[in-house]
């Protein structure tokens, strides 16, 4: 009995500790970019890593900590991030991080400002021994700006898991939504304009069978985007191409390696902007973002006609679908 007792408190504190979500960066704030959305900002075409807050278009507006931790490090100039700051959670073994910022907090800042004080205007890396400087939950480590890509100030936060295997370490960023304490209150719609396949570029309609025409392989091309109210455009959270009721490709943005930031063009169409996004619907390289890619398995199976469903879902599982007929060409 007192051991059941025991073991129930255990189960009871450890759900505890892994249901607590982290804090949002800025108290009340609401996303204005999601994970995965194509950048050609910055110094080249770049998928986005993180999500971003705003800051009421606000430079100085203060920035906290999600967790409990300590500086890892800092980025100074950096040409996408700006200026940045890394929090390690040792509870988690996560780090998060914040970025676009105009000026960071205390002895964090005065080591910023001596730094550049010396090294002027060039990306610096700053690392900070373990539990050098602790952070506590909602702490503030840094104040908004728009340094770095950033067009309107604002707070990039990222979520990083570092793999070790051997004596190589690994940057897995994972979508930072999946971590933090937020509510979207927004009305959600998402869409899919228009296909391309080809030469052809096909307006599509919900609960309307569209034909798409292809030559021996459909490399298909799909223009998305969800609306979070009247104003924020995001990326969906998942893309999938069904033919004859099977699964065929799927893209997901739920994690991507930091190696593979740069190869935005492996998921991205031309004509993709932060803005605007055609999304692939085929790929001969595996990124991963890229969870199925099951062409080559039913190229030949393929035929003159076949069924295919076009499937959005959200990150707040919301789904929306689309019929098509893919008709071979001769
Ligand atoms: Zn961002």
């Amino acid at each position: 009995m007192k051991k059941s007792l025991f073991f129930l408190l255990i189960m009871i504190f450890t759900v505890q500790i892994f249901s607590q979500k982290f804090l949002i960066p800025i108290e009340n704030s609401y996303i204005t970019s999601s994970f995965g959305e194509y950048r050609d900002t910055g110094n080249k075409p770049h998928f986005h890593t993180g999500i971003d807050f705003s800051s009421f278009a606000r430079v100085g507006y203060p920035v906290k900590s999600a967790d409990d931790g300590y500086v890892y490090k800092i980025w100074l100039n950096n040409k996408i991030y700006g200026n940045t700051i890394f929090i390690y959670h040792p509870n988690y073994d996560i780090i998060s991080v914040y970025a676009h910022l105009s000026a960071f907090n205390n002895i964090v800042d005065n080591i910023a400002n001596s730094t550049r004080n010396e090294f002027g205007d060039t990306f610096t890396e700053i690392i900070f021994p373990e539990n050098e400087i602790m952070v506590s939950r909602g702490e503030v480590i840094g104040f908004s700006g728009k340094s770095g890509e950033a067009t309107v100030p604002n707070v990039h936060f990222e979520i990083r898991k570092i793999i070790k295997s051997g004596n190589k370490n690994t940057e897995i960023i994972k979508d930072a939504i999946e971590f933090v304490d937020y509510t979207e209150l927004r009305e959600k719609k998402l869409m899919a304009l228009k296909i391309r396949s080809g030469k052809n570029t096909i307006e599509l309609k919900e609960n309307e069978l569209v034909e798409i025409p292809f030559y021996t392989i459909p490399k298909l091309e799909v223009n998305i985007l969800q609306f979070l109210g009247k104003n924020t455009r995001i990326i969906p959270k998942s893309i999938s191409l069904k033919i004859n009721d099977e699964l065929i490709y799927k893209i997901e943005f739920d994690q991507i390696r930091q190696d593979e930031m740069y190869s935005p063009g492996l998921v991205f169409g031309h004509g993709s902007t932060i803005f605007n996004y055609w999304i692939k619907l085929y790929s001969s390289s595996n990124i991963t973002p890229i969870k199925v890619n099951r062409w080559n398995e039913i190229l030949f199976d393929l035929g003159n006609k076949a069924l295919a469903e076009l499937i959005l879902e959200d990150m707040w599982g919301n789904i929306k679908t689309y019929k098509l007929i893919l008709k071979k060409e001769s």
